[in-house]
């Protein structure tokens, strides 16, 4: 028989909306990607490195240069102290990461905190590994993190909280007082973060990524993971970074060794030139991002939407109630997709028990014609039902 965790599990969300946008010729404002791919001169370094090499198995944590690289990136611009030796290993995307860290820290019974909405790779991977959930759920419109409900979950069984910030698809960076209270129960209760940072380069002024690793008492105790295809607006190449003290290291960096082993060297080449050369691309790119934003934002408020705030991320979500909209996100998004021709994420994929039914998120990295034609078509969707 089959393990029953990943036999049953439905196919992703961002897959049956990416699916049926190809299959239906939709609009795709559903699975999170850039219509544009990332800056061309870290492609061309691409394209070199598969000519001229290195295409054979690189050293098992990663490219030097690109371990250099990372760790340079995070303590010029987040203030931190890696040794990128001994504390930063590369895998295969931030969702390799994450299976490193939930298969190499969980012990079968140990409890995880996990904050919802949660990314729909966590709970499957923490249960395969024995872990049991100990759910908090946020709620719109802001999403913060309270001692209550920390005190509610937190226990002397828990042995990792998962945290996802700037929060996917919340949109939201947390606050400092926020990641200042999780810290606390973290070193009261003795708990490794396993902080999922993949958005931290897109964050939109005046807010800013404030890493968990950076508070009193976590830089032995957090797990932080990077993604080069959030930073560079390169998805599919699926370069990240494991960033821990050593202890966590030598653990992690055994996980990873059966998990791929190794991740392309070519694209860790590019990828490690790419962080040394692209202070310009890391000052535009949420300035893009954000004209972006508020172009979507804009249209939609024009056709009687009722837009959240987007701090950050590819996301902007819109309350269908507040829009007049009497209908849960699910029917909403697969009405919209079927009859509109136009893909969304319904936010409740991301809660297993609610208690949030009736928020839709909305990909904004996208050309302005793309953006304007979304906005009629939702507009149309929302003409449909409105009250
Ligand atoms: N975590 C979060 C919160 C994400 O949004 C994503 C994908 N966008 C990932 C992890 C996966 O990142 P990667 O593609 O590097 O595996
Ligand atoms: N992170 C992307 C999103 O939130 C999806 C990535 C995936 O499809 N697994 O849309």
């Amino acid at each position: 028989m089959p393990n029953p965790i990943f036999a049953s599990l439905p196919t992703t969300i961002f897959e049956v909306m990416s699916g049926l946008s190809r299959e239906l010729g939709a609009i795709n404002l559903g699975q999170g990607f850039p219509d544009e791919s990332g800056p061309l001169a870290i492609r061309e370094a691409a394209a070199r490195a598969c000519v001229d090499g290195p295409n054979q198995y690189p050293p098992m944590a990663g490219l030097p240069e690109l371990r250099q690289a990372v760790a340079e990136h995070y303590n010029a611009r987040q203030g931190l102290d890696l040794d990128w030796a001994r504390e930063v290993t590369v895998t295969s995307g931030a969702t390799e990461a994450l299976a490193a860290c939930f298969l190499g820290l969980i012990e079968p019974g140990d409890e995880v905190v996990v904050i919802q909405p949660v990314y729909d790779a966590y709970l499957p991977m923490i249960r395969r590994a024995g872990g049991v959930p100990r759910l908090i759920s946020l709620t719109p419109p802001h999403w913060r993190l309270t001692r209550e409900a920390l005190e509610s979950v937190f226990s002397e069984k828990t042995r990792l909280v998962a945290l996802n910030n700037p929060l996917n698809p919340a949109a939201v960076a947390f606050a400092e007082e926020d990641l200042a209270l999780l810290a606390e129960f973290c070193v009261r209760y003795d708990a490794v973060a396993v902080c999922d940072e993949v958005w931290e380069q897109v964050v939109f002024a005046p807010h800013l990524h404030r890493p968990l690793i950076g508070f009193p008492g976590m830089r032995e105790r957090c797990v932080k993971i990077g993604s080069a295809g959030k930073m560079f607006a390169l998805t599919g190449w699926k370069i990240g970074f494991l960033c821990a003290a050593p202890a966590l290291t030598q653990v992690l960096a055994k996980t990873h060794q059966f998990l791929t082993f190794t991740t392309p060297p070519n694209l860790q080449a590019a990828i490690a030139w790419g962080l040394s050369n692209s202070d310009d691309w890391f000052a535009r790119m949420p300035l893009d991002l954000a004209r972006s934003r508020d172009r979507l934002a804009a249209g939609l408020t024009r056709e009687g939407f009722k837009v959240l705030e987007s701090q950050g991320t590819y996301f902007l979500n819109v309350d269908l109630p507040a829009s007049g909209i009497e209908e849960d996100d699910v029917s909403f998004c697969m009405r919209a997709v079927k009859d509109h021709g136009i893909a969304a994420i319904p936010v409740s994929s991301f809660y297993e028990t609610g208690p949030v039914t009736t928020i839709a998120r909305l990909c904004f990295a996208k050309a302005d014609a793309t953006l304007d034609e979304g906005v009629r078509r939702l507009a149309r969707a929302r003409a449909a039902v409105a009250r």
